[in-house]
């Protein structure tokens, strides 16, 4: 929570432009429910942008500003964030775009928010500090625990609000209200989810992968057929089992977001990165390494089935798969994928090998000799490579 220090600050530094300035959104509500968040969300009526670039000279950070969507950040040097934003209204020429943003008062401001408990505005102006703004009245549904919209278009404008609904309902055990479920169902029936890129649905998905209920918001939205309605797709008969495995295994975020990627039908135009891309592949095809993996016994067998598997696709299988393939996964991540020769190529080439792709043999050769324990020191090792060049040589 910003302490109350760092919010006279910023009211007084923005004052000095003759704007008023307020704590907003989220924050607001985190204060009002006694729970702590990291965010310092700000607005301002008027030159954000200037009131962002003196609090950054003045704090030592750096600032950057979107222009389009007039919101700014400052990141201090200790890597916290200051999030100040211009005050305005939002349009939706069409549903599930991005909206067209104009300039406008905190009241107005207000009106284009997501939900009655995100729209509340803590006034940080001197003179006016601590006067909490709250038309909507969101104070009243956090104390009846209710995610309440605040106009009937609200999900058809902007679908990524039913993720944001199921999140936070979810999050503080709160209900959806009714007339807002109802709203919510019907936007899903209407398909204005499909409407939605992507990307949006994956940075909401990322997001509900990083909450600690994750699993309750994941199974709420297939529930809700949310999921299958972005994405065109149904679970597969594993899909809620594996999430069920992983989700409550403390698994790392990212972890539990590339499952997500490799069970929805990613094409090239996902936004996901090289690595995300590639351990999805893997997953999807490690049905031919299962196979194998079961009948191996030999370390050096193992590792060269599990070496070219990405790391986050092994560490997600070794939570799906059965005990026996799981075994063998989590010895690999352990122990055999960090063992690792003491001969460098500089001993090759000191042992007379040319450089060239042979290298790489030898070196292999030598790796999977250490793995298998048919070499224990490094001399053992230095005597191998030197029966290895020699052969090689005269190959
Ligand atoms: P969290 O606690 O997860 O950070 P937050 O409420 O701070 O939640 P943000 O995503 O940081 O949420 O957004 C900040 C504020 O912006 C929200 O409190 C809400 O008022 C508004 N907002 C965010 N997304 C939307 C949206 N899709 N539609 C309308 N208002 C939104």
């Amino acid at each position: 929570m910003p302490g109350q220090e760092l919010l006279c600050f910023l009211g007084r530094l923005a004052g000095k432009y003759r704007t008023r300035a307020f704590l907003v959104g989220g924050p607001v509500r985190d204060i009002l429910l006694g729970r702590s968040g990291p965010d310092t969300d700000i607005a301002v009526e008027s030159d954000a942008q200037k009131v962002g670039r003196e609090i950054a000279a003045r704090v030592h950070g750096r600032f950057v500003f979107h222009s389009r969507f007039l919101t700014g950040t400052v990141t201090l040097p200790d890597s916290t964030h200051i999030d100040i934003t211009q005050t305005r209204t939002e349009t939706y020429s069409r549903p599930a775009t991005l909206p067209r943003v104009k300039p406008a008062s905190i009241e107005n401001d207000l009106i284009r928010r997501d939900f009655t408990i995100n729209a509340l505005a803590l006034e940080i102006s001197p003179g006016n500090f601590g006067n909490l703004l709250d038309p909507h009245s969101g104070q009243q549904d956090l104390a009846r625990r209710l995610v309440r919209i605040l106009h009937p278009n609200s999900f058809i404008d902007d679908p990524t609000r039913i993720f944001r609904a199921i999140r936070f309902a979810i999050r503080f055990g709160f209900e959806i209200e009714l007339e807002t479920l109802r709203l919510m169902r019907n936007s899903i029936k209407q398909g204005c989810p499909a409407l939605l890129t992507p990307e949006r649905v994956l940075y909401e998905l990322r997001l509900i992968c990083s909450e600690p209920l994750r699993l309750q918001m994941l199974e709420a939205t297939v529930k809700e057929k949310l999921l299958q309605t972005c994405f065109g797709w149904q679970p597969s008969r594993d899909f809620l089992s594996g999430l069920q495995g992983l989700a409550s295994k403390s698994t790392r975020p990212d972890l539990l977001y590339v499952f997500l990627l490799s069970e929805l039908p990613v094409t090239d135009r996902f936004p996901v990165t090289k690595s995300e891309r590639e351990s999805v592949q893997a997953i999807r095809n490690f049905s031919a390494i299962r196979a194998r993996l079961i009948r191996v016994k030999r370390p050096s067998t193992i590792y060269r089935l599990l070496h070219p598997v990405p790391e986050p696709a092994l560490r997600i299988l070794a939570l799906l798969e059965s005990r026996e393939v799981a075994s063998v996964i989590t010895l690999y991540l352990e122990q055999l994928s960090s063992v690792t020769t003491t001969v460098t190529g500089r001993e090759l080439r000191k042992l007379g090998l040319v450089p060239g792709p042979k290298y790489r043999t030898v070196l292999n050769r030598l790796l999977y000799a250490r793995l298998d324990c048919r070499v224990k020191s490094s001399e053992q090792e230095l005597d191998l490579a030197r029966n290895l060049v020699r052969k090689m040589r005269k190959q």
